[in-house]
């Protein structure tokens, strides 16, 4: 079979713009302030957030450029390659073609770098020295951290609790590119001394973290939050996977209907599926969007659309969104990044209007896939990005029971090779 294996773009096809999906969608229900319950303004998120940021969580510009500081970094490892699943294809005997979106290649191993660049480079030149934040898995703190190193500023990373003692190698990581790392509840903070006090044995959560980030971000000087996932400026940012794509499936002669992501807070998935999107929203049909979430922290198939908090603490904007609750501890499953218990405002009404739809898969079926995929196509997947490949390994299989070709596009979000004890803890059955 004459097959290309993978679709390459050149340095200067990196997109020239991210793409802003709120330019055609009706505007979200806004952001409340957790105080008074009156909208949030743009100048209300100046103690946390750059202004550029602020603008771009705001604006509703359909092209967003990308500053040249920025795409000069992204050439470090983009445009990422698009890749033919042919050895997943043959392995499943599925007449679906299936294609995934590479963002394992970028130095840190995962997606998050695409928006930690913009997020430090708008906050240098803003004149901010330091940037606290949350991890969970420590894939959103690596990416920070090599992004701080490249624009000179600081960082603090709050890492929660259960994958500090989990992937202690992730800390080194961060550590390398000189960020602090400060395992979460801690006695930094009020917010986390709070928890401590009220449950002292915690693995900690995101939401935790997220609360003493923010609290030091407002009550240090010179220094701003950063957030991973979750906000409107994360999606616009993680777009360029998904623009990338269209060009290189162009290359391919060929174009999905199926495009699939999984899912903490919703960037990734977000990132691959909304320039596609933009496409049903101007009416072409047919696209069948996919979130795979895991079962032990399933919001978008358990949860309810309300106003919640984006930390435990409470003291981050209420935002519209599908939620388990800012309160809820997720099971403690190996895919870190997805234990979030919450989804970003943009998909979450996509959710809620149907527009995509969204799936929660096990553990198990999760590692089962995961191993498949590493023997037949050579990347052993992070823990989240198995939950990607477990509906697509779905999607492929019942295309295959109908006897129908279908045009798979899923996202490998992240390698797993910093998450090798949970292979280990999987082969020999004590997952
Ligand atoms: C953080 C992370 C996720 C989950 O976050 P999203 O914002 O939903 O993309 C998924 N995969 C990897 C590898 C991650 O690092």
């Amino acid at each position: 079979m004459k097959t290309t294996k993978k679709f390459l773009l050149p340095d200067q096809e990196i997109p020239t713009a991210w793409y802003n999906v709120l330019a055609d969608m009706p505007p979200l229900q806004p952001m409340l302030n957790p105080a008074t319950k009156e909208p949030v303004k743009p100048s209300d998120l100046e103690p946390l957030f750059a202004k550029g940021l602020i603008e771009q969580e705001f604006s509703t510009e359909r092209w967003i450029p990308i500053p040249e500081e920025v795409r000069t970094l992204y050439k470090i490892y983009r445009p990422t390659p698009l890749v033919r699943a042919s050895g997943l294809e043959k392995a499943l005997d599925t007449p679906a073609r299936i294609y995934f979106k590479n963002e394992s290649v970028s130095p840190v191993g995962s997606h998050k770098l695409n928006t930690a660049l913009p997020q430090a480079y708008y906050n240098k030149i803003e004149g901010v020295k330091n940037l606290a934040t949350e991890t969970g898995a420590g894939q959103w703190g690596s990416a920070l951290s090599i992004a701080c190193s490249h624009f000179g500023l600081n960082t603090e990373v709050f890492m929660v609790r259960l994958s500090y003692d989990q992937k202690p190698y992730r800390k080194v990581v961060m550590q390398t590119y000189g960020a602090k790392v400060i395992p979460s509840p801690s006695n930094l903070t009020k917010a986390g001394q709070k928890f401590l006090a009220e449950k002292p044995h915690t693995n900690g959560s995101l939401g935790m973290a997220i609360s003493e980030a923010c609290e030091r971000a407002v009550t240090t000087p010179d220094t701003r939050y950063t957030l991973g996932s979750v906000l409107n400026m994360v999606m616009l940012h993680q777009t360029i996977i998904g623009l990338e794509a269209e060009r290189q499936f162009e290359m391919a002669g060929d174009y999905p209907d199926t495009i699939i992501g999984c899912f903490g807070g919703g960037s990734n998935f977000g990132g691959i599926s909304l320039p596609f999107l933009r496409h049903q929203l101007a009416g072409k049909a047919g696209f069948d969007f996919i979130a795979a979430e895991s079962s032990g922290c399933p919001k978008l198939t358990k949860g309810t659309f309300r106003y919640d908090h984006g930390d435990t603490a409470g003291m981050t904007p209420l935002i519209p969104m599908y939620t388990l609750g800012c309160e809820y501890e997720p099971a403690a499953i190996h895919a870190g990044g997805l234990r979030y218990h919450g989804a970003g405002a943009i998909m979450s009404q996509l959710l809620k209007d149907k527009i995509i739809r969204a799936v929660a898969i096990d553990q198990d079926e999760c590692f089962k896939v995961g191993i498949l995929f590493s023997r037949c196509e050579g990347i052993i997947p992070a823990p989240e990005s198995t939950h990607a490949i477990a509906a697509t390994v779905r999607e492929a299989l019942k295309a295959k029971e109908e006897g129908r070709e279908k045009v798979i596009l899923f996202n490998l979000s992240g390698h797993g090779l910093l998450d090798l004890s949970a292979y280990e803890s999987f082969l020999n059955g004590k997952l």
